[in-house]
């Protein structure tokens, strides 16, 4: 198939104006956004996305997750579509283009292809899928992990915000609940711009980061038990401390994280010490693990060496202790062929560009369980994200975006 031409760009003032007409929706108290999921924002930046994509001659489908499905017709229509989108929701202290960048990226796709009077064989759809940030309503990446198989629509629609509302009740009150079943749509491809969430691409000054995988994860919890004691009066070899269990495991699991650079990471987030008093030895810790690593391999043999190291630790401190497995994400490999049409597309354009692994999870993690799929990253300043402050640049959304476009054309497949 004929690659697309090398001055083939979308139009860069178009998309950021998008973006920032977007982002007068549910503006946040800094700069941001708060769009979260199912609330009357959400709703209002639904309708301003149907609109345009109504403009755009984009036909609006809707399943009973509320994703947005807006299809631009192939020339051969009985062809799987070539998907391509993100989210619009928002953390209730959100940035204004974490997700936003992706679904109005790939409308940006479909303006400029009919502005330019292409047409692709497969037809196009732009998706918004509800309630990736699962801010709101846990888990993240819920409906495109309604959509893979892997969580169950039941049972989500059940689940509560803090002030107990129900998700699919929620749903209907916006009016965004379709009829259309999840997950029977055929997918040839999908492809997700978004922003890196990172540092990596700003400070090494590239344009286009290949995400060729996405990381595994597995968060633990873990529990020392040992004994309360007057710090004063008991005997150093007498004691049974838990605090300095808790230390010992958090440099271990640095260490160990360390032992697998450079994509490998570890860290201890949360931590309990009870009774948390001055003049107590700790008797008892609670604190979370987190281990992430691209490789299945790795997070397995992190997790092992994490539980025997624990298990040696406590034995010395003559403490007890307890692990649960609380979080648990398998590593994510991108389809090689997608991921080489996104190479391709930067080559040819002329971007600098490197291999990159997602520390975070996207819809195109569970989405690649059920179709080829492959994703495009853009730097944003200071890696910052899920902050208020997130900013990038107008070039770099410009140059994710046209990334994007080459590789969804090039897969959709240009006509004549
Ligand atoms: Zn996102």
């Amino acid at each position: 198939m004929a690659a697309p031409g090398e001055n083939l760009r979308i139009n860069s003032d178009r998309l950021w104006d998008s973006i920032m007409e977007m982002a007068k929706i549910g503006p946040g108290v800094a700069g941001g956004n708060n769009r979260q999921t199912l609330t009357d924002a959400d709703g209002e930046g639904r309708q301003l996305f149907k609109r345009w994509c109504e403009a755009a001659g984009l036909e609006m489908g809707l399943d009973e997750m509320g994703t947005m499905f807006a299809r631009r017709e192939g020339t051969e229509p009985d062809l799987p579509p070539v998907y391509v989108g993100s989210h619009l929701d928002t953390q209730p202290t959100g940035g204004k283009y974490d997700g936003v960048l992706g679904v109005l990226g790939g409308l940006e796709i479909v303006r400029s292809l009919n502005e330019l009077g292409i047409k692709t064989k497969h037809p196009i759809v732009v998706t918004n899928w509800t309630n990736e940030e699962g801010a709101r309503f846990a888990p993240a990446m819920m409906a495109s992990g309604v959509f893979a198989g892997v969580l169950d629509q039941a049972d989500v629609y059940e689940h509560v915000d803090k002030d107990g509302k129900k998700f699919g009740e929620e749903l209907e009150r916006i009016g965004w609940k379709g009829s259309e079943k999840v997950g029977e749509r055929k997918i040839h491809a999908f492809f997700e711009l978004h922003i890196e969430q990172g540092p990596i691409l700003e400070d090494e000054g590239i344009d286009i980061g290949v995400v060729t995988h996405g990381q595994g994860l597995k968060w633990l919890q873990v529990t020392l038990t040992g004994k309360e004691a007057h710090t004063g009066s008991t005997p150093m070899p007498k004691r049974r401390n838990a605090g300095l269990g808790m230390a010992r495991v958090i440099e271990l699991v640095h260490e160990i994280a360390m032992d697998y650079q450079p994509d490998a990471v570890g860290a201890v987030g949360h931590m309990e010490v009870y009774p948390n008093s001055r003049n107590i030895i700790a008797g008892r810790t609670m604190f979370t693990i987190d281990i992430r690593s691209p490789e299945k391999e790795v997070l397995d043999a992190m997790d092992g060496r994490i539980r025997e190291g624990i298990d040696t630790i406590c034995e010395a401190l003559d403490i007890q202790y307890q692990i649960d497995q609380v979080g648990h994400f398998d590593p994510v490999t991108f389809d090689p062929g997608c991921v080489k049409a996104v190479r391709d597309a930067a080559e040819r354009l002329g971007y600098t560009h490197r291999n990159i692994v997602s520390g975070a999870g996207h819809d195109a993690c569970w989405i690649n369980r059920v179709a080829p799929t492959a994703m495009v990253m853009c730097p944003c300043v200071d890696g910052l994200s899920h902050n208020e402050a997130e900013e990038i640049t107008k070039e770099w959304a410009a140059a994710g975006a046209d990334v994007l476009f080459h590789a969804v054309v090039e897969t959709a497949v240009i006509v004549g």
